[in-house]
């Protein structure tokens, strides 16, 4: 049965209710709220009960055929939402506005809020080293503007991309945001992009919130980012939360501050989770996550994906981690500190849009309990942080709440003795009721003189004298016994007292769990108004926490403070990749590496196997590790401060569509070859081995040519052309070093060192036999390579030169038209066909 082809005349006044709240949440799943249950109806039902195995029922609502209905348990929804939201569906939840028992007819219901993957408050669902971030996207002529929150924590960013689909993207995926809110305008293929292939929730909506929130942006003054911010308020303001109180002013994020990495880069080089397994483990923030609180660990991520340009900051960083390391007795007392403090920032959320328990209310005063400690301690350290006492808030959270309180609101045991008057007094009546009752059991034994009676309560009957049939001949009028209940071998009475007393229990019960439920909203108005300084602190200590972090990582992996040079010079002595190091069961060789001003460019020779990649991921984690403030890997370390990372390593990570390994690998090369400037640093791992032999080495060949021309940035190039060593000669700023390896007796051992000059060998059959390759084929592929190195191997070199002697005018000139005949306008985007355009020019002026 459909919703929509129902006769609503005939419906009862709870199914038209339920009908025209369900109009308003057509998109959304509705959890409609019956009682002790979230009734599911019609196609809602249907889905839901196939989704989460639950049966399938029906309901009368008046018409001939029961509507089909599942059911979810109030007490235990959580559990069932998750599931919802994790398959991407969002969830609306519509709760009775008003008390059945005081209400005629049809309770008043609305939904109260809207549950999706971008807008989760409640901890349970959380990942709690990780942000979770909806955002927006509005596309203007020359721009995307990408604004997203976490509305776990507060935080709201608002940033520029340059019109580019791919940087989007990139970007998207990189925050890892779980809504985007599309502004109608956007293109199709993007939202399919992101719905189908990257399973992230989108909605198309072009209206803003024109009022309310005005503090968010009120320092902003670019109406592009205004825009933003109205775009994404209104999602989460109108269509999810209501209450948004807990946003802080929106951060504008200028990408010119940090070093830039795209997600090939962050990917490639196992930032945050390894390639292969996805997981946590093994990445580089699980190193050197040594937080104590979950705040502590995002803030840590959220350094290593924003490594800094700011030598002064930077520097901050390595001499607060320096004082720490010299300070380990306060250092580590910080840390037992630390450790009692919950996340005080998902906690300030919950207060404001969630469903606060007094569970979170003692979270919160355990954490306040801590801070007069803390702060202590960052005084003697000497370091500025901003962190409050909340002296009057702690006072009033010790006073008022239970130590262990329950995890619903309304059973009472929420509220401390002493803390209300009002309270005590119904709590001093209750309990003097039922003292009452208890002794009854005695002294009516006594007045009767029936040993077997017995004093009970059920919910039914309430409390009760209990005689057992044998002594029921006993039983004299004059007691005052009224017969409620029978049992197979006894009988259940009461009297007019036992009432009395019962009522007056139940009365002071009542009472008692509506006080306590009103006293816990007022304590939980008293926090959100110090939710702004409440959530300063948490920024504050999640930043000593992930500084604290660093020094531990520092001590744990024998780090060393880097220092930082503006001469364009990298000089790292012993460099270690800091995870295989952890992880290897063998001894981690380390490896220097020098790149003095003058030489832009490390060709990279040496067997497979024997370390080029790692050698070359290992400088690029030196330089994060570096830049985000951490001590590095390496016995000694200078640097210049880089400001982008480009990489084409490893596996191909193909983001858009089904491009051939080969188009991905030329995509990411040219864009870090458009991208670069000269402070960037890039890393080519085997470039062109996507092709043909001699098309491979030759773009490998143009494209290094080109860095050392042209841009002239550090860069790590390795490679399996040995042809290409001999380039050293033509520019000064490239130079070869490679893996050493040794061959004997056929077999191969790799000595993971780097050493200078080329070698002039692929061992490529090595590891094939090291493999465990059937032997014929072993021998067979030594045969060939025989031939090929007496016979073809001086035609190949002659032929190469053929086609990419630049040098030579004619042959330059058909590169020009070849390249002319290439192109098609009708494919090319803007940015494209100038890019195109520049590199011909630049071929035409050579
Ligand atoms: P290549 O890129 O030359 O094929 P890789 O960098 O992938 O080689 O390294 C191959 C293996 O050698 C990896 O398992 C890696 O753990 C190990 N390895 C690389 N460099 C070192 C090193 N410096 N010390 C110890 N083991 C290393």
């Amino acid at each position: 049965m459909k919703r929509s082809e129902v006769d609503r005349s005939l419906l009862s006044p709870m199914m038209k209710q339920y009908m025209e709240i369900k109009d308003q949440y057509e998109e959304e799943i509705l959890f409609f709220r019956l009682g002790d249950f979230y009734e599911l109806f019609f196609e809602d039902g249907i889905l839901v009960s196939r989704e989460l195995e639950l049966t399938l029922t029906g309901k009368n609502a008046g018409l001939k055929e029961r509507v089909p209905m599942c059911g979810v348990p109030f007490h235990s929804v959580k559990p069932y939402l998750e599931k919802l939201v994790n398959k991407g569906y969002k969830v609306a939840i519509c709760e009775q506005l008003e008390d059945p028992k005081n209400t005629k007819g049809t309770v008043k219901r609305g939904v109260v809020q809207v549950v999706s993957k971008g807008t989760l408050v409640d901890l349970e669902f959380l990942k709690e080293y990780d942000n979770n971030y909806i955002g927006s996207v509005l596309d203007f002529k020359t721009k995307y503007i990408l604004t997203y929150a976490d509305v776990s924590t507060g935080d709201i960013y608002s940033c520029n991309i340059v019109k580019n689909e791919d940087k989007l993207l990139s970007e998207i995926l990189n925050l890892n945001l779980k809504e985007v809110i599309l502004a109608d305008n956007v293109d199709a293929s993007l939202i399919d992009l992101l719905k189908n292939r990257y399973q992230i929730g989108v909605t198309i909506n072009s209206e803003y919130l024109e009022k309310g929130y005005e503090y968010i942006y009120e320092d902003v003054k670019d109406i592009y980012f205004i825009s933003g911010i109205k775009h994404l308020l209104y999602y989460l303001v109108i269509k999810e939360l209501k209450d948004v109180t807990h946003l802080n002013k929106v951060k504008i994020v200028s990408k010119e501050e940090y070093l830039n990495m795209d997600i090939h880069t962050i990917r490639n080089l196992e930032l945050f989770e390894t390639l292969r397994l996805h997981e946590r483990a093994n990445s580089l923030i699980w190193l050197l996550d040594h937080c104590k609180t979950a705040m502590g660990s995002r803030k840590l991520k959220q350094w290593m994906q924003n490594p800094l340009k700011d030598k002064e900051l930077i520097e901050q960083r390595y001499n607060q981690i320096e004082t720490l390391n010299n300070e380990f007795i306060i250092k580590e007392e910080l840390r037992n500190d630390l450790f009692e403090v919950y996340d005080l920032e998902r906690l300030c959320a919950k207060v404001i849009c969630g469903n606060l328990n007094a569970r979170d209310v003692i979270q919160i005063r355990n954490s306040l309990r801590v801070l007069p400690s803390i702060i202590s301690k960052v005084e003697q350290l000497g370091f500025k942080l901003d962190i409050a006492n909340h002296k009057v808030l702690a006072s009033l959270l010790e006073q008022a709440i239970n130590d262990n309180p329950p995890l619903t609101l309304k059973e009472g045991f929420l509220i401390k003795e002493g803390y209300n008057q009002e309270l005590d007094e119904l709590r001093s009546i209750c309990s003097g009721g039922k003292e009452f009752i208890s002794s009854l059991e005695a002294s009516e034994r006594e007045r009767t003189g029936i040993k077997t009676l017995k004093v009970g309560y059920n919910k039914v009957f309430g409390y009760y004298i209990e005689i057992s049939k044998g002594a029921l001949k006993d039983i004299d009028e004059s007691w005052g016994f009224e017969r409620r209940q029978t049992l197979a071998n006894a009988e259940r009475f009461i009297t007019p007292l036992l009432k009395e007393k019962e009522a007056l229990v139940l009365n002071a019960e009542e009472k008692i769990i509506d006080l306590e439920y009103n006293l816990f909203m007022e304590i939980k108005e008293e926090i959100k108004k110090c939710i702004f300084d409440l959530k300063t602190t948490a920024e504050e200590i999640s930043k000593l926490d992930a500084i604290i972090s660093l020094s531990v990582a520092s001590e744990a992996y024998n780090l060393v403070r880097p220092v930082l040079n503006e001469e364009h010079m990298i000089k790292i002595k012993d460099g270690r990749h800091p995870v295989v190091e952890k992880v290897s069961k063998v001894e981690y060789i380390a490896n220097d590496c020098v790149m003095d001003s003058s030489i832009d460019t490390l060709l990279i020779t040496g067997p497979n196997m024997s370390g080029k990649s790692t050698y070359m991921r290992q400088l690029a984690i030196i330089i994060i590790m570096a830049q985000m403030g951490s001590f590095v890997p390496a016995k000694s370390a200078n640097l210049p401060i880089f400001d982008a990372i480009f990489t084409r390593i490893g596996a191909s990570d193909d983001l858009v569509s089904g491009e051939s390994t080969f188009m991905v690998e030329m995509l990411e090369a040219r864009n870090a070859i458009v991208n670069a400037t000269e402070n960037s640093l890039i890393l080519f791992d085997e470039l062109g081995r996507g092709t043909a032999t001699y098309d491979g080495m030759s773009i490998a060949e143009a494209i290094l040519e080109y860095i050392s021309k042209n841009i002239k940035c550090k860069t790590l190039f390795s490679t399996h052309y040995h042809e290409l060593t001999s380039l050293d000669q033509k520019f000064t700023n490239i130079k070869n070093v490679h893996v050493e390896a040794i061959e004997e007796n056929k077999t191969i051992t790799f000595l993971h060192k780097i050493k200078n000059g080329a070698v002039d060998k692929s061992y490529g059959i090595h590891v094939a036999a090291l493999a465990k390759m059937p032997e014929s084929l072993i021998k067979r592929a030594e045969e060939i390579l025989s031939d090929y190195e007496g016979g073809q191997k001086r035609k190949s070199i002659k032929q190469e030169q053929i086609i990419f002697d630049l040098d030579e005018k004619p042959i330059e000139k058909n590169i020009l038209k070849e390249e002319l005949d290439k192109i098609d306008p009708l494919v090319m985007t803007p940015m494209e066909a100038i890019n195109k355009l520049y590199e011909l020019k630049k071929l035409n002026e050579e």
